[in-house]
């Protein structure tokens, strides 16, 4: 070490290292890597990566697992992954469902719940508390698989101010301006409980956890119909945090008043509800629902053909002039238009094809394969990915560093 080195750039160094050698772990997965691996691929030395490790296997970020052939004069050595002890939540208020499911460091899903529960118009308190009792169930879990809880990640169906735990503004739940208490939640887990929006945690999710492409738009189809940019492998929210808002993308001009206090938004065509109702769907819950419309679609009912078919159209509009601003080449379709992709994409293609010529591959419209998770890998995953980047902060909260 350098003598003249300031105690500060010394740490600053450290903090680097860290951050390098666990963002190398996490990167490499399923493959395990060995000390040996991690230097090679870092450039530090094999002392400062086993110093480093001894770190973060001591604060519980990394664990050892099995004894495998190195190659070098066939000296056995361990593989190192992120933890499967320690976990994040992922929570989701949704306007008629509630979840939450246990992510561990690796970004596997061990245990989720969603239960339904019609949340519009109901006091933000009132959906805490509902949604406190289902945490208790992950909590539970955690225990009873021996993972420690680390903190937490809250998806909203509105836009968020991540800093005063502030929801802005979340039309379809007519919350305003509300403020919560997130880490009430997770008394104690030392990350705390993130505040995020679903539309994007689910592209974040997407990112981290799907198929792994760097630039995507995801659109997000629940009672809202929401957007995530994805951009070189980052989230574009734009200056105020609401880029992507695909749902209100004007596609008629003389169409419905829509939630947002515009008309003729996406989501009056496209959203949950508004198919639901175009379909003629019964009443009921949203799993009733969503059988029932799958069942006419599956009969070729002409109305439920319809709802669908025109929605897919619309949301096509909204595709092709989103596909125009920002220069997206990939869209992975989540929630329910993932659900109903077969029905939706002929009059989805057709409709880029006519306002969008060549512009998007149709091979380049893919559903996202991790079903209704995708929510909650993210909001967990931004904790995650928090503590990947900055490990000395988290070491030197637990009193390691
Ligand atoms: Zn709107």
């Amino acid at each position: 070490m350098n003598e003249s080195a300031a105690p500060g750039r010394v740490g600053d160094v450290r903090r680097r290292n860290l951050s390098l050698v666990l963002d190398s772990i996490a990167r490499t997965g399923d493959a395990k890597p060995s000390r040996a691996q991690l230097a090679a691929g870092t450039g530090l030395t094999k002392a400062a990566v086993s110093s480093l490790v001894a770190d973060l296997v001591e604060s519980g970020l990394v664990s050892e697992v099995g004894l495998y052939r190195d190659g070098e004069r066939g000296r056995p050595g361990q593989g190192l992954e992120l933890s499967a002890r320690r976990g994040v939540v992922g929570m989701e208020i949704n306007v008629d469902y509630l979840a939450v499911g246990l992510v561990d460091l690796g970004g596997n899903l061990r245990f989720h719940s969603t239960v339904e529960s019609r949340n519009r118009g109901l006091a933000p308190d009132k959906v805490m508390e509902r949604l406190g009792a289902l945490t208790a169930e992950v909590k539970a879990a955690a225990a009873a698989e021996n993972i420690a809880i680390l903190g937490g990640g809250l998806a909203v169906p509105g836009l968020v101010d991540e800093q005063r735990n502030v929801v802005v503004s979340a039309p379809n739940l007519h919350w305003e301006r509300e403020q919560l208490n997130p880490q009430s939640l997770l008394e104690g887990a030392p990350l705390g409980v993130r505040l995020s929006n679903e539309a994007n945690s689910a592209a974040l999710g997407e990112l981290w956890y799907g198929a792994g492409q760097p630039d995507f738009l995801y659109v997000s189809g629940e009672v809202g119909v929401g957007g995530g940019v994805i951009i070189a492998s980052e989230l574009y929210t734009g200056p105020g945090g609401s880029a992507g808002e695909l749902g209100h993308i004007v596609v008629h001009p003389e169409g419905p008043a829509c939630s947002c206090g515009g008309s003729g938004c996406l989501e009056t065509f496209a959203g949950q509800e508004a198919i639901f109702e175009a379909a003629g769907t019964p009443a009921g819950s949203l799993g009733e629902r969503t059988h029932l419309l799958l069942g006419a679609l599956a009969a070729e009912d002409p109305r439920a053909t319809k709802a669908v078919h025109d929605a897919g159209r619309y949301l096509g509009i909204a595709l092709a002039s989103s596909a125009r601003l920002m220069d997206i080449e990939a869209v992975v379709l989540g929630g329910h238009f993932a659900l109903l992709a077969d029905w939706l994409k002929p009059s989805l293609l057709s409709s880029l094809e006519r306002y969008a010529p060549g512009l998007l591959d149709p091979s380049r419209l893919t559903v996202s394969g991790l079903e209704h998770s995708g929510t909650l890998l993210g909001a967990a995953g931004q904790v995650i990915r928090s503590v990947i980047e900055s490990p000395f902060e988290f070491l030197l909260a637990s009193k390691l560093a």
